[in-house]
């Protein structure tokens, strides 16, 4: 009995502290380096993007994705990775820039680092802004090599 009430005075007192002091505390999952940084090809990137979105909604994890959009560009295999980054974007999950190519900005002028990071969201941003239509807008973008304006 003795315990029983420790153990309730303890609870009431951790819940007074944490509402007092503490904040509502929350943390995001973050993966880098998409379409993916792993699988031998692409049906074994398709399997572990699968399960590695399985996993985060069967969880409730909240999560994102931040993608290197130069991995996309691989002869033959862009419209592929592209609807690797759409599992993310149809399961409701957000995409983040992580730069075009996963450039080191402490090697390169700021310049540089700046376009690296805007020629790194062309395909993402139309993955996020236009979900209707997303499929056209990315594929459009992806084959037409341009860098944003
Ligand atoms: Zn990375």
């Amino acid at each position: 009995m003795k315990i029983h009430k420790l153990a309730i005075a303890l609870i009431i007192l951790l819940t007074g502290y944490f509402s007092i002091f503490g904040q509502n505390r929350e943390v995001s999952v973050t993966f880098d380096d998409l379409p993916t940084a792993y699988g031998a090809n692409l049906e074994a990137k398709r399997e572990l993007t699968k399960k590695l979105i399985n996993g985060i909604k069967t969880n409730d994890v909240p999560a994102i994705g931040f993608v290197n959009e130069a991995k996309l560009y691989e002869r033959g295999e862009t419209d592929t990775r592209i609807a690797l980054l759409e599992m993310w974007t149809d399961a409701g999950l957000e995409l983040g820039n992580h730069t075009f190519s996963h450039i080191n900005n402490a090697k390169v002028s700021l310049a540089a680092y700046q376009d690296d990071i805007v020629r790194g969201e062309t395909v993402t941003r139309r993955l996020l802004a236009f979900p209707s239509n997303r499929r056209a807008s990315a594929k459009c973008v992806a084959g037409s090599a341009r860098l944003p304006v």
